[in-house]
């Protein structure tokens, strides 16, 4: 493609060289926006450090020491510096460190960057997206103390920072610096870096590809993790107040590179890199979350045979799948319907039958009955008509016996009369 490009000469000035300026201005008046997670047992200094990096008082109550498990609390805030508005979010990691089993202290910030990640993909996919004035809550920069023990990384910063490194710029910082001793302090050092290769952890490489920054960048790489030193009381050193830490045996100044790596901590999270954090938060941690989440809908670049594979016929394809599923879960439940009113046929036909049988064993019955009942209906009108054969004979003897008696009556008194006469 760059082949068919020519090189042209301009004979005059177009105006195109002020692009850089527009974007300058144009970003100048919108604002940025940053967000650092503080990643570290509770009074490790995470709130002072914010406050003297900031050089602001942050709205911030001290935490106990009893809370049952890490939760994350973000708060956000509007700064300025000369015309530059900055949006900053600072999220702290409450209770982390302080439970008796620590396995899954590192989850709930885990959850929160994904769900960060969640909110700007959800964004992203609306068909009417804001993302010019969204409030991108991805986090830029994690922060991660690690406690001045001398010794070395304890087993939860490398569990978490393992679990955090795909998902987050991390920056290991040493929290507390000035209770370690200078020797100590080297020895350190290099204990934890050599940890953190051979533990595979991936920590935020200052970015060296960009002519202007590369050098500082290389220079300051060489002394991570940074071993810094929180305060925002001002001590009065020589005829100037600076930030610092007052002990009985002398002043540690915070912002003295011979005292700690404050200043270079501040250097590289802000004044250099605080751009090129965003930038990686976008293209690499964002990126990897959002194709990852993708790939999990079904969505993909290539189809089987490797060849592109855009957006429509992948939603085409998922579509398909999706009827095609459908039309089986439909033909599966239409037999099943079928199956089951057969069966529920065959059940009723049975006790179809089973009440034929009865009623017809019920009929047979009753016929039974009643051929019985009209037998003995037959019997008992013969013995009627018997009885009533016998009463009419009865009858007779009993009407003949008594003309006769009368007649008898009738001769002797005829008797009677002629012997008087
Ligand atoms: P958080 O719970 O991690 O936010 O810790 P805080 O910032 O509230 O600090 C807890 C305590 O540690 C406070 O008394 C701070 O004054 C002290 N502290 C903070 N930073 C440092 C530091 O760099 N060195 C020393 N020695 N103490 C510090």
């Amino acid at each position: 493609m760059s082949d068919d490009l020519r090189n042209l000469s301009l004979s005059g000035h177009v105006g195109f060289d002020s692009l850089p300026d527009q974007l300058v201005n144009k970003s100048t008046s919108q604002g940025f926006c940053f967000n650092i997670l503080c990643v570290g047992e509770t009074g490790i200094g995470k709130s002072t450090l914010m406050d003297t990096l900031f050089n602001t008082k942050f709205e911030s109550e001290p935490a106990t020491h009893n809370e049952p498990g890490v939760r994350l609390k973000a708060r956000s805030y509007e700064l300025q510096e000369s015309n530059v508005r900055l949006k900053l979010t600072i999220v702290d990691t409450v209770g982390f460190g302080d439970q008796i089993n620590k396995d899954d202290s590192y989850k709930p910030i885990v959850e929160y960057i994904d769900a960060q990640f969640e909110a700007y993909l959800q964004e992203e996919l609306k068909i009417k997206r804001s993302l010019f004035n969204y409030h991108d809550t991805r986090i830029h920069a994690c922060l991660y103390f690690i406690a001045p023990t001398g010794h070395s990384l304890k087993s939860l910063d490398l569990v978490t920072m393992k679990k955090l490194d795909s998902k987050v710029n991390i920056i290991p910082i040493i929290a507390k610096a000035d209770t370690i001793a200078k020797n100590e302090l080297h020895k350190f050092k290099s204990k934890i870096m050599s940890e953190l290769v051979s533990n595979g952890v991936q920590i935020y490489q200052f970015p060296t590809d960009e002519e202007t920054v590369a050098e500082i960048n290389a220079t300051m790489s060489v002394h991570l993790p940074f071993a810094v030193v929180g305060s925002t009381e001002e001590v009065k050193i020589g005829n100037k107040m600076a930030k610092a830490r007052q002990y009985p045996w002398g002043v540690v100044q915070v912002e003295n590179e011979n005292h700690c790596d404050f200043v270079k901590l501040r250097e590289m999270l802000i004044r250099v890199n605080m751009e090129d954090l965003r930038e990686q938060t976008h293209t690499r941690h964002y990126e990897l979350y959002r194709r990852c989440k993708l790939e999990e809908m079904g969505f993909k670049d290539t189809d089987p045979d490797s060849k592109p594979f855009s957006l429509q016929e992948t939603y085409e394809a998922k579509r398909n799948e999706f009827l095609g599923e459908l039309q089986k879960k439909e033909d599966e439940m239409r037999q099943m319907f079928v199956m089951r009113v057969k069966e529920k046929e065959a059940e009723l036909k049975e006790a179809e039958k089973d009440l034929h049988e009865k009623f017809d064993h019920l009929k047979r019955t009753h016929q039974e009955e009643k051929k019985k009942v009209e037998d003995k209906k037959k019997e008992l009108e013969e013995e009627l008509n018997n009885f009533q054969k016998k009463k009419a004979a009865a009858q007779l003897l009993q009407s003949q016996a008594q003309q006769a008696g009368s007649q008898q009556t009738k001769k002797d008194k005829d008797k009677k009369n002629a012997s008087f006469t």
